[in-house]
């Protein structure tokens, strides 16, 4: 799908829709729905940065923060050109419910640049990262707002901005920073594991979708559209439970496979290839306004929002849709989708492991400490399935579809904690 297709549906619209949904649903305090439908603060910044050929570029950037109630704000920073107000205040709200509903002492933030990365070298990347960074100033800190990797942000831009951000502090208080931003390196302070949280949760739910359903993952056919952080990692696990990846779609192009598609293959060859699949050999070259229509039984959208759509829900063949991307089906589609009798694993449940990760990542450093993988995946399995769970139950209780019941949780909880403090003064 083309950027400006993208800007012109407007995940905003789509967050308040299924925000104002749910609400209606449980009926939330009239109050309460007021504050959650604006966004707390909205920060763009533009920065100037020195090219490698000296001359002079200036970039937007922007961070939203959209609710503390719960704890300081989270969530990513992307660097795409669909990044703009409305998509950062989207994908802010969306934290704001993740956070919420996965139980985490959270708020919901979220921002970037509006940029093509392809179009700069390393070195650039790094100045105009730690440009932002510093245009952000005290916007951001480990107690107030607190970004992480996202759609071209990775652990080497996390670890620039941490970077970055303690060096605007007084030597003996820098230490005290480094979990300003999570989803760092190792070797800065980062988690290990926290690389494939979000995608371990991915599939943590799906296989909580397959206890639920009395169905066993050995042999499902699936299609991955986004092969980065969220989309391999998926595929690495669901590969684990036996299921087999027969399409793969990324920004470079669209590839088939009936046999297979070995996701350690794939990934080393976009390793080699700028983290693109175009040019992978043995697989069948497809049309890409075709890839939601292949026969398959799990979908998996891990790369960016409103990609389903009324115009392709009714051609869908899966019998399941795991959300790792943000916002990846809009309110037509899901209308459709549901009177279709497709499963939908809503993203803030689907792709919670990620903010979870996070959360332990930013625990480890509070603590000067250093956690060990097999714990955090542990730990990660339980808050998913408990999540999972709930999501079921309060479903059923409402009588409502899953997306609609993920939300009611978040916001019970968030209505619950404006109930008990009050608003100031
Ligand atoms: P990434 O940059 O690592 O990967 C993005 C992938 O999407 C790439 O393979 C890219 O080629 C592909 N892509 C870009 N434009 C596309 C297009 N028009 N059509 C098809 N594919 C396209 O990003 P990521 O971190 O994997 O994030 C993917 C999604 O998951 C985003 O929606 C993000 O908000 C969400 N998410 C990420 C995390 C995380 O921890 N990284 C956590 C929760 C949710």
């Amino acid at each position: 799908m083309k950027a400006e297709t993208i800007k012109k549906t407007g995940m905003y619209e789509n967050v308040m829709k299924q925000f104002n949904h749910a609400a209606d649903v449980m009926g939330l305090d009239e109050g309460i729905r007021k504050i959650l439908s604006s966004t707390n603060n909205e920060i763009v910044v533009h920065f100037p940065v020195k090219m490698d050929n000296g001359k002079i570029e200036v970039f937007t950037g922007y961070r939203v923060q959209h609710n503390n109630a719960l704890g300081p704000y989270k969530g990513g920073l992307r660097y795409h050109p669909t990044v703009d107000i409305d998509a950062a205040r989207a994908l802010a709200i969306w934290m704001t419910w993740k956070s919420a509903l996965a139980g985490l002492p959270y708020g919901g933030g979220k921002g970037g640049i509006e940029i093509d990365p392809e179009k700069y070298s390393i070195s650039e990347l790094e100045r105009i990262t730690r440009r932002f960074t510093y245009a952000l100033g005290d916007n951001i800190g480990p107690d107030l707002d607190i970004p992480a990797p996202d759609v071209n942000t990775n652990p080497q831009i996390m670890a620039w901005i941490a970077d970055t951000y303690v060096s605007t502090k007084s030597p003996s208080t820098r230490h005290l920073n480094l979990h300003v931003v999570t989803g760092k390196p190792i070797g800065s302070g980062g988690l290990e594991g926290r690389d494939r949280a979000t995608g371990f949760g991915v599939v943590a739910t799906i296989k909580s979708w397959a206890k639920l359903k009395n169905k066993t993952l050995e042999g499902k056919r699936y299609i991955v559209q986004g092969f980065g952080n969220v989309g391999y990692w998926a595929a690495h696990f669901l590969e684990k439970e036996g299921a087999k990846l027969i399409g793969v779609q990324d920004a470079s192009g669209t590839i088939y496979n009936e046999e297979g598609i070995n996701p350690e293959d794939l990934i080393q060859y976009c390793d080699a290839n700028r983290g693109l699949i175009a040019g992978f050999p043995n697989v069948e070259l497809i049309d890409g306004s075709n890839f939601f229509e292949l026969d398959c039984d799990i979908l998996i959208p891990a790369a960016l929002g409103n990609q389903i759509t009324a115009e392709n829900a009714h051609f869908i063949k899966a019998e399941l849709i795991a959300e790792g991307a943000n916002g990846p089906t809009n309110v037509d589609a899901e209308e459709i989708l549901l009177a279709r009798g497709i499963d939908v694993i809503p993203d803030i449940l689907c792709n919670s492991g990620g903010v979870t990760g996070s959360y332990y990542e930013w625990l480890q450093n509070k603590r000067s400490e250093n956690w060990k993988i097999s714990a955090i995946l542990d730990l990660l399995q339980d808050k998913i399935e408990t999540a999972f769970d709930k999501v079921v139950a309060t479903a059923e209780f409402y009588k409502t579809d899953w997306r609609t019941s993920a939300y009611i949780v978040a916001l019970l909880r968030l209505e619950q904690t404006y109930k008990e403090r009050g608003v100031f003064p």
